[in-house]
């Protein structure tokens, strides 16, 4: 027979902490707070399996549910010497949710059930408080109506009504009499909603409660907030069942809820609110102000109503011990429940308690300090995408705020300041100190400058590995992008939504962590990177195999990345090397010129340029190792478009400007994602390679000569899908390798490898690895061109792909385990087998996304890479891999 309910009470519990899945987290932390002896009512737990069973089944129960209900309920009635329904000597039980992992506030719950017009007046001679029963069973009428039977709360008017008509101000003046009076008036508002009385059967009260909390797990609130948490909508619910105690019965009488620890700074201090007299309803309801546990609770926080440390000093000191029975034994920050009860106090919750990124930290590493869990425990509690609050300025959570729009959250952190629409603007503005936030449809390598000067950018087309994205990213400025809802007009320079339009210089604020664009300046915190986050970043280090690099192709990014702990670079895009204005034009060159000559001159220019970069990448990045990536230009990105520019490109090459805008129309492309870019352009212009490995070489062997340190150059050709193209462009770049160390009389170790982007090279992977030495995973391309779906466009439609749930996740963020996935296991697979020990690696976007690099952990990867503001994530997530490899090795 199955067990469908596990009661916990005098006998001791049948359930116990591990059975959250089954019990849920309220049940489980109930049946263990009873295991360690601390007061919990009597009650019992039906498994989130009744609740499968009751989605399955019609929303029916199975057979053996109501006898198992009936023994656990005779149970508590035992325990308690009381019984459910009886006038003389009543039970009153609670009905609440409790999911595997918590829901705050989603779902239903019903306090004081059992009550009705004669069972009220055996709780008032058995409490002796008439006042206190008419209370609770009014409350019980409020809220099953609205719970269970889907009334709309009119019930809080009839109160106002009552207190004008008795003339009284407060609640509390209400007497028994008002209440008897009210709960009538609740009653006979049901009857009238409803077409039928209110169920005065306890019985019928019980299943009735019991099918609502089942039920709420679909109500809508529910299914979005565990779409928005990735919580399986199989998981189900349980229904906890207990005794009521009661925290409303007079002065001696108090509910509370407290964290054992402070969630906001993860201080070591009990922090809590209670209210004297109160349902635990009342607490966070916000009816009444609540009161602060302890003195120093109340100082902080400048309130004038007296602490629990003040009021019950008794219930205080029981509860500290309760804290470090807790913490001792669950060896987390937990987050309580708790009614006083006649001056006794009684436990109704324990959980892990929710925190800030901050507070998580400070507490893994002080409980780490206090010999409570290992450095890989504190590891692998630490949620790695919740670092990115701790690396960029963060909106400050007290402030108000008004959303303009919505875009995708491309690049995170908070940034304020007067919308500019051109990246010239952006500069000026910024150089004279103003916080600027550069608005554009979307944004092109001239803009880069402009990106730099910004406090943050705002896009409304592209999506997470559009250009302003990966920028952004890189640059660690904040970035919504594809705010679709948003209508930009250069002419008028303004941006609108629905009715609201906002001029250039008026100010917006962009959160590039959530994607919300609001009006007005909003105030924001500014990160600490020292510290408990030092520490930790620390102990990740120690358990992660993978190693951690980062894309970057500026000597500032390549400095932030060692700051963040990168271990070399994994990407270093040399056409982002282009982006200034001062090189811009000499590249232009090399792309528009006709013949090998005209790009030879511009390709003459570059070349000291490109030289000075790479060696001082080399120089940052010393004792690492440095991939560099050979051009790889979509062409739409540096044709001229504008009349501006035909004319500075005419004056440029000395060519008249229609002869300039011809060529712009030759070379445009219809689809330059997959037109004439990466390695084709080293197959049809050498020239171009020749150069880059001409720069990459000569700067290697300078600094060899100036550090006498060996710089590792790791050279990586783009977009290769044959082998063929492979072994050509190899050829070349070992020819001038040779050239360059000869002249140069020294030799530097190198390795010429390959970027696996395309799915025939995936496929081909074998053959490749005989000539490459090392490959590095381009995902945003292979999931580009694996789905068939552009990088650019791709948004329009993503987010209803989401809902429907035919994405689980933007494939551009977290990789497609299934499809692009098995891709690149066997790639690697086919790689290895050709060549033992092939250097292996990913530099997609996907490289800094947790979910990701424990793919990437799974598929036997050498490193991550990843932009430098998500290195810690990657170092963090890396370390969880290795913990979760580690621990599913054990168990073979
Ligand atoms: C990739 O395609 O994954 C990649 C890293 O290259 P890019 O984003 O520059 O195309
Ligand atoms: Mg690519």
């Amino acid at each position: 027979m199955t067990k469908w309910v596990y009661g916990f009470g005098d006998d001791g519990a049948e359930g116990h902490a591990e059975m959250k899945n089954l019990l849920g987290g309220k049940g489980a932390g109930l049946a263990e707070m009873n295991h360690l002896g601390l007061p919990v009512p009597p009650g019992f737990t039906i498994t989130t399996e009744a609740c499968g069973y009751f989605y399955a089944h019609d929303r029916s129960y199975p057979a053996e549910l109501r006898e198992q209900v009936e023994c656990a309920l005779a149970g508590i009635e035992r325990s308690l010497g009381a019984r459910f329904g009886d006038p003389d000597n009543p039970l009153l039980v609670s009905v609440r949710s409790g999911a595997r992992v918590s829901m705050p506030g989603m779902m239903d719950t019903v306090l004081n059930l059992g009550l009705n017009d004669r069972v009220v007046e055996g709780l008032a001679r058995k409490s002796g408080d008439e006042r206190f029963a008419y209370d609770s069973y009014r409350r019980f009428i409020q809220m099953y109506g609205q719970v269970v039977l889907g009334i709309e709360n009119h019930f809080e008017e009839l109160i106002e009504n009552h207190k004008l008509d008795s003339g009284v101000l407060l609640d509390t003046d209400l007497s028994a009499d008002d209440w008897r009076i009210l709960a009538a008036g609740f009653k006979d508002l049901v009857a009238e909603e409803l077409g039928r009385p209110f169920p005065e059967d306890p019985q019928e009260q019980l299943w009735g409660a019991i099918g609502a909390v089942f039920s709420s797990w679909m109500n809508p609130r529910a299914v979005t907030y565990r779409r928005l948490h990735d919580i399986p909508g199989d998981w189900g619910t349980a229904v906890n069942v207990q005794a009521m105690v009661f925290g409303n019965m007079g002065a001696d009488c108090a509910t509370g809820v407290a964290f054992t620890r402070n969630p906001s700074t993860g201080a070591n201090e009990f922090y809590g609110e209670y209210l004297v007299n109160a349902q635990g309803e009342d607490v966070v309801a916000g009816i009444r102000t609540p009161q602060h546990l302890t003195i120093a609770g109340k100082q902080a926080n400048k309130s004038a109503l007296p602490a629990m440390e003040e009021v019950m000093p008794e219930i205080l000191a029981e509860l500290y011990a309760v804290r470090r029975t807790l913490e001792d034994h669950y060896r987390d920050m937990q987050d309580i429940e708790f009614t006083v009860q006649r001056g006794r106090l009684w436990m109704l919750q324990t959980r892990s308690g929710k925190r800030t990124a901050q507070a998580a930290l400070k507490i893994g590493v002080s409980l780490v300090e206090e010999g409570l869990i290992t450095r890989e425990e504190a590891v692998g509690r630490i949620d790695p995408a919740s670092l990115d609050q701790l690396l960029h300025p963060t909106l400050d959570p007290k402030a108000k705020t008004t959303i303009l729009a919505r875009g995708l959250p491309a690049s995170p952190g908070a940034a304020s300041g007067e919308i500019v629409f051109t990246a010239e603007e952006a500069e000026s503005r910024a150089s004279r100190g103003e916080a600027v936030i550069l608005v554009r449809i979307e944004t092109s390598p001239e803009d880069i400058h402009g990106m730099h000067a910004a406090k943050g950018i705002l896009t409304t087309r592209g999506g997470m590995t559009s250009h302003a994205a990966v920028v952004a990213r890189g640059m660690g400025r904040p970035c919504v992008a594809g705010a679709g809802d948003l209508r930009v007009d250069y002419a008028e320079q303004t941006i609108g939504s629905r009715n609201i339009v906002v001029r250039a210089g008026e100010i917006v604020t962009i959160d590039g962590s959530t994607g919300e664009v609001m009006l007005g300046a909003v105030p924001t915190i500014q990160p600490e990177l020292s510290g408990d986050f030092a520490t930790l970043m620390g102990w990740t280090d120690t358990v992660r195999r993978m190693k951690v690099r980062a894309n970057a192709e500026t000597a500032a990014d390549a400095r932030m990345a060692r700051r963040f702990g990168a271990e070399g670079i994994g990407l270093s895009r040399t056409e982002h090397m282009f982006f200034q204005a001062d090189r811009i034009g000499a590249m232009r060159r090399v792309i528009m010129a006709e013949d090998e000559t005209g790009r030879r001159a511009g390709l003459a220019q570059l070349l000291p340029m490109q030289r000075e970069d790479f060696a001082e990448i080399f120089r940052i990045m010393k004792g690492f190792p440095v991939t560099i990536r050979l051009l790889d230009p979509p062409l739409h990105e540096f044709l001229p478009k504008t009349p501006d520019e035909f004319v500075e490109m005419a004056r440029l090459t000395g060519k008249d400007v229609d002869a300039v805008r011809h060529r712009a129309l030759v070379l445009h492309e219809v689809n330059p994602m997959l037109g004439h870019r990466g390695c084709r352009l080293g197959i049809t212009y050498p020239e171009i390679y020749e150069m880059q490995a001409a720069a990459i070489f000569e700067a290697a062997v300078l600094v060899t000569k100036e550090t006498g340190e060996a710089v590792e150059p790791e050279i990586m050709v783009p977009l290769v899908a044959t082998r063929k193209e492979f072994d050509i462009l190899k050829a070349i770049i070992v020819r001038v390798g040779e050239e360059v160390m000869k002249r140069a009389g020294i030799r530097v170790p190198y390795l010429v490898g390959t970027m696996i982007e395309l799915p025939r090279a995936a496929l081909r992977a074998g053959e490749i690895a005989e000539s490459a030495e090392f490959f590095s995973f381009g995902t945003n391309d292979l999931t580009q061109t694996v789905f068939g779906l552009s990088r650019d466009d791709a948004t329009s439609f993503a987010g209803a792909y989401q809902r429907l749930g035919i994405f689980e996740h933007d494939p551009f963020v977290t990789l497609d385990v299934d499809g692009v996935g098995e891709l690149v296991r066997l790639a690697a697979e086919r790689g290895r087998a050709a060549r033992p020990g092939l250097k292996l690696g990913i530099c997609g976007e996907h490289g800094g996304d947790p979910a990701s690099v424990a793919f990437c952990q799974s598929v036997g990867l050498d490193y991550v890479s990843c932009s430098p503001f998500r290195i810690p994530i990657a170092r963090l997530a890396a370390a969880q891999a290795a913990l979760t490899w580690q621990a599913a090795d054990a168990t073979v």
